[in-house]
């Protein structure tokens, strides 16, 4: 549901006086602390069944991001094991990080029933900025922002990857295609 401020809303004299406000929001903060740094006693104690802070465990405990969620663009990847790209070069274009580097390969006699793919398709992590027009602009569904975000490494040169790593089953996207499907129905796309 959308959130609106009232930009029309007048502060009453107990609030433009500040004072009173700052001190609330410095008990909210305190409190919430507190409430944070020794919220897990209970539950570890065993005296309560769920804990009382939201703290993931991160990585022993991982979080289900939505669908809509934007973590790694990757590649669709078809049953025969090809990418669904024609390197037609768009997303190429919409990235405004450009961190898409494309060569297409062009069928010069019966490799495959493809008239053309990329022979190359890196995508560089590093200076990815998971904006996701690169999956807005692909006419083929062929590149999908996943749910993947763990793309950390001590060098950057290994966040650049190629369209091998990059080509994930198009089966496993099921849920992001419906959801662009229906996200680009409702803005006419
Ligand atoms: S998500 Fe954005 S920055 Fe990353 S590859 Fe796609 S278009 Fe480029
Ligand atoms: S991923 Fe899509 S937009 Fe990018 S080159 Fe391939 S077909 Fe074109």
């Amino acid at each position: 549901m959308a959130y609106y401020v009232n930009r029309g809303s007048e502060m009453t004299w107990w609030e433009k006086s500040y004072i009173p406000e700052i001190i609330k929001g410095m008990w909210l903060t305190t409190r919430r602390f507190f409430h944070n740094l020794f919220g897990f006693i209970p539950f570890f104690l065993g005296t309560e069944k769920n804990r009382r802070i939201m703290t993931v465990y991160y990585p022993e405990e991982q979080v289900q991001y939505p669908v809509a969620y934007r973590g790694r663009p990757v590649l669709a990847q078809n049953e025969d094991g090809q990418p669904a790209c024609v390197a037609c070069g768009l997303c190429e274009i919409a990235c405004p990080a450009y961190c898409i580097h494309i060569e297409p390969g062009q069928n010069s006699g019966k490799q495959n029933q493809y008239e053309r793919w990329p022979d190359v398709f890196n995508i560089d992590y590093a200076i990815c900025i998971f904006c996701g027009n690169c999956e807005e602009a692909c006419p083929e569904e062929a590149i999908f922002m996943s749910d993947e975000c763990e793309i950390s490494m001590l060098d950057r040169k290994q966040m650049l990857y190629t369209k091998e790593q990059l080509l994930v089953p198009v089966a496993d996207l099921q849920k992001r295609i419906e959801f662009t499907r229906n996200m680009y129905a409702k803005w006419n796309y």
